[in-house]
């Protein structure tokens, strides 16, 4: 027997009674949080909330899906019902606005339209609804057609703009204000005029039509250019789609007891408590933020109307207290009665963030675990460069994305050749392009700082510029840059390469001249200088008080990667519990460089073993230095990784130097033998060449120095009454033979140095090459721990090298969306990250208790932190500026689920 067949009808449209503020994902965040406010009994004007998944079948289908039209129609007559008015009656019409919200705030989407509903007759009954005051309803229907024209038409605004203007000339005047009621009637020829120029029809009369065609506008600007661009960028979801929230109507331009307003509940720039908000009398809509009008501070509404004000006060800390959070808030008042047409948890800097959750905490409003899950590791990163110190000496005259955060002073170069020129002589400079492309790299490494007018926070300029940790500004579009006559023009100045300019990479903004720059207050706190207990720095002691709770909830230990006491050192201070990279490649360079040329050319195992006995001495020295400063701690020493011919001179440079002195007939036996050493060990992919584990199998005794010297100044500390903890790591192994026959010398080594002195030396691998990943557990028999070199992991395991890419084809693949972000920044969880999580398993069913941790930039990058600590690792090591922002996202990593939502 076949089941009688039922077709539920999805639910497409929710009353705001019915809605609550969790229900974003359905009710876009507009909408969510109006249902929020009406809930809780504030003054909303009523209204009904079309639902993203409506948006979402719109935009699959491209027709509005099955029962759409009648819901809207059944929730339209309710509200016309609560009202008492109908859309667009001729003789008391109810009117509404039309909202786009989406579950982000999108600057890219449809603006709002309102007063829908009015025509050629409501307008009169509309004039005779609010006293015969025919200005106002004029003044209302101009902007219907202004507002629908342009966003749902896409009628050029500026034909309206020019019209207004005209109109005001007419009339000898700067302020609408002064139009009359006639003004305004005949403004609205006009606007139709234009309207059907530009539409090839009328200005629909039909009030139902009008909406209908608002609501489909609003889906549609899910897919505009801007809305796609803005999306790229933030990376949020395409599928998402918008909400669209029919409101009725209230009017803040019935004359000067009505106005409309702006507000947040604290300072969104530093955090500071207090009222923030500004207040235009007699006005409509967007004319608070347009700038037709000056505004007033919000304190000023005082003294206009303070039972109003008084209200706002009231619902603003009632907001907060609900929310918990700071709110920015959008207000009308219509005729002395306040009405409340939005509200969201407001964006705020990254110092404000910290300062707000900490006062948050200090009411009793939110717990610590909240106040952390509310900051993030990148607003920390942010925090700890130095920023400039503005004064109103400097305003910015440009302002762009920023790509790459930091402050950056220079002077101007436009060519690549000339940065490097400049840069040579010690000039810092700022290379300003309109955008860069992979011939201008040599010149970016050389800039202090890069500017560029196009692109966006994706581009070649980007991209590169954050892999090189370099501040950037990208896509400033207000400079107009002619590369060829060495200069760009913005605000009607010229700037010509050798002016100085300042950029700064978190903002955007761009300064001309030198802006001084002043250290940032959270390094000087990290570093020991400033007190959190005593300073009367709040943004100090909120990020104080937050490490300090991060720190207490992590599971995930974090330590830096340093080659020098020096390094070691400050990352101890930063919060480092030990060195997860300890790399050995430097201890071979400056004066070391003749000595490791004896040990390439050495003929014979003496002058080898001679070479080798000479190093030891100086690598033991270097060892005893980084085990006291990281004493008691443990310290990840890699034996030799790169190639050795990285250590000599270039073949070309070696090749000139030749001909030159046989020319001369000087005595060139030596230069002969390295030119010929350099080219038998010349590779054609050193990356994959004879490298890391490879070279210590065929160089006799190189890893054995090393591991000699290891030891000796472990013991050395150790009789000095110090704790070294030595964890000897191989690198680039693929199979467990390798690791299997450097464990055995090394043991007999360590044994014979150690003896009875307490020391314990621990012998590991990287897991870096996907071989090793993926037999993991055969690897883990013969290593103590592993350690992911999640770098060459992500090389090998895509194939490509990062040398080569990043600047060659990139900004590509992030525009075409391949990947997200490169995964260089951030690790990929699927590709890379499985291999991660195979080795982890693997490893500890075969050895219980395997110590695993990650070495490489991932290791201080938020969103891989969590990766990290979802998979199980011990630690996490970065270089020691990203300790402090390891910690804070281990900490987040135990109460957050979902990474760094906060946008
Ligand atoms: P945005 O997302 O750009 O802030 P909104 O949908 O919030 O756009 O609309 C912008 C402004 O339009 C609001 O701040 C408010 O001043 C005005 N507005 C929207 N709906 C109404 C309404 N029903 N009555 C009066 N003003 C409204
Ligand atoms: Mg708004
Ligand atoms: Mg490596």
């Amino acid at each position: 027997m076949a089941a009688q067949e039922e077709t539920v009808e999805s639910k497409y449209v929710y009353d705001f009674a019915e809605g609550n503020k969790d229900l974003k994902d359905l009710l876009g965040g507009k909408g969510a949080n109006l249902a929020e406010m009406t809930n809780l009994g504030l003054p909303v004007p009523p209204g009904f909330t079309i639902t993203t998944e409506a948006c979402q079948a719109y935009l699959t289908t491209g027709r509005e899906p099955d029962g759409l039209a009648g819901q809207i129609e059944a929730h339209l007559e309710a509200l016309e019902r609560q009202m008492g008015r109908r859309l667009g009656d001729p003789d008391d019409p109810l009117l509404v606005s039309v909202r786009s919200g989406a579950k982000f705030s999108m600057p890219g989407m449809m603006e709002t339209v309102l007063n829908v509903g009015l025509n050629d007759r409501s307008v009169v009954g509309l004039s005779r609804q609010a006293g015969q005051n025919d200005r106002f309803a004029w003044d209302s229907y101009r902007r219907l057609i202004q507002m629908f024209g342009k966003t749902v038409c896409e009628v050029p605004g500026e034909e309206f703009e020019h019209a207004l203007d005209e109109a005001k000339h007419a009339k000898g005047t700067h302020d609408d204000l002064d139009l009359d009621a006639d003004d305004l009637r005949g403004l609205v020829d006009a606007y139709k005029k234009i309207f059907a120029k530009h539409t090839g029809r009328e200005f629909p009369q039909e009030p139902r039509e009008q909406l209908d065609l608002a609501i489909r506008a609003v889906f549609d600007s899910w897919n505009a250019e801007r809305a796609i661009l803005y999306r790229r960028q933030e990376r949020i979801p395409a599928d998402l789609g918008t909400a669209v929230n029919v409101v009725s109507m209230v009017f803040g331009n019935l004359g000067p007891d009505s106005g409309t307003g702006v507000a947040f509940t604290r300072d969104p720039g530093s955090g500071a408590q207090g009222i923030y908000g500004d207040y235009l009398a007699n006005a409509q809509g967007e004319d608070v933020v347009a700038g037709i009008r000056n505004t007033v501070p919000l304190q000023e509404l005082e003294q206009l109307d303070k039972t109003s004000y008084d209200e706002l006060l009231g619902i603003m800390a009632r907001l907060e207290e609900h929310y918990k959070d700071l709110c920015d808030i959008e207000f009308t008042i219509e005729r002395g009665k306040l009405w409340m047409l939005q509200t969201r948890v407001g964006k705020r800097t990254a110092a404000a963030a910290f300062v707000i959750a900490g006062q948050l905490v200090d009411e009793g409003l939110i717990d610590l675990d909240e106040a952390l899950h509310r900051v993030n590791g990148a607003q920390l990163a942010q925090l700890m460069f130095p920023r400039f110190q503005l004064d109103h000496e400097f305003q910015p005259v440009a302002r762009g994305i920023g790509a790459s955060p930091g402050a950056a002073s220079g002077k101007v170069v436009f060519t690549s050749a000339r940065a490097v020129e400049l840069a040579a002589a010690g000039e810092p400079v700022i290379l300003v392009r309109r955008e860069t492309n992979p011939d201008d790299l040599t010149g970016m490494i050389a800039a202090n700082g890069i500017l560029t007018s196009r692109g966006g926070k994706t581009s070649h300029a980007a991209v590169v510029a954050r892999g090189m940790g370099k501040t950037c500004v990208s896509g400033a579009d207000e400079l107009e840059v002619n590369v060829p006559a060495k200069k760009f023009t913005v605000a009607g100045r010229t700037v010509t390469e050798g002016d100085l300019i300042s950029i700064d990479g978190t903002t955007g903004k761009v300064y001309l001249g030198e802006v001084p720059v002043m250290p940032s207050e959270v390094v000087q706190y990290f570093e020991g200088e400033l007190d959190p207990e005593t300073t009367d720095d709040a943004l100090v002691r909120a990020v104080h008080r937050i490490m300090t709770h991060a720190d207490a909830a992590r599971r995930l230990r974090v330590r830096t990667n340093a080659d020098t006491g020096a390094d070691a050192a400050r990352a101890r201070r930063f919060g480092a519990e030990g060195i997860g990279l300890c790399r050995t490649e430097h201890m071979f360079l400056g004066d070391r460089r003749e000595l490791v040329e004896r040990l390439i050319l050495a003929e014979g195992g003496q002058q080898r073993d001679e070479a080798l006995a000479a190093l030891l001495p100086l690598q033991r020295a270097d060892f005893v230095e980084i085990f006291r400063q990281m004493d008691g701690l443990p310290v990840t020493v890699r034996l030799i990784d790169p190639p050795l011919h990285e250590f000599l001179p270039p073949l070309e440079q070696l090749a000139v130097n030749v001909a030159v002195a046989q020319e001369r007939g000087e005595d060139v036996a030596k230069e002969e033998a390295l030119l010929a050493a350099v080219r038998r060990m010349h590779e054609e992919n050193p990356m994959l060449g004879l490298r890391g584990v490879r070279l210590g199998l065929v160089i006799p005794g190189l890893f054995a120095m090393q591991v000699r010297a290891i030891a000796e100044a472990a013991v050395a500390v150790a009789r000095d009454g110090g704790t070294a903890c030595p964890e000897i790591m191989v690198p680039l192994v693929g199979a467990v033979q390798e690791l299997e026959t450097v464990r055995a010398e090394a043991e007999k080594i360590i044994a014979e140095v150690v003896g009875d002195s307490g020391v314990d030396v621990l012998i590991g691998t990287m897991i870096e090459v996907p071989r090793a990943a993926l037999t993991a557990g055969q690897i883990a028999e013969a290593a103590e721990f592993f350690s992911f070199g999640t770098n060459d992991l992500t090389q090998m395991a895509w194939g490509f090298s990062r040398d080569d890419v990043e600047g060659a084809f990139f900004w590509r693949y992030l525009e075409l969306g391949i990947f997200g972000i490169s995964p260089f920044e951030s690790i990929d969880a699927d590709g890379v990250g499985r291999l991660v999580r195979i080795a982890a398993e693997e490893g500890r069913a075969a050895r219980p208790g395997l110590k695993l941790g990650v070495c490489g930039e991932h290791g201080g990058d938020p969103d891989s932190v969590h990766f990290f600590h979802s998979v199980g690792l011990d630690y996490v090591s970065c270089s020691p500026f990203r300790v402090p922002v390891a910690r804070l996202e281990a900490g987040r990593a135990v109460i957050t689920t979902t990474g760094s939502d906060s946008r």
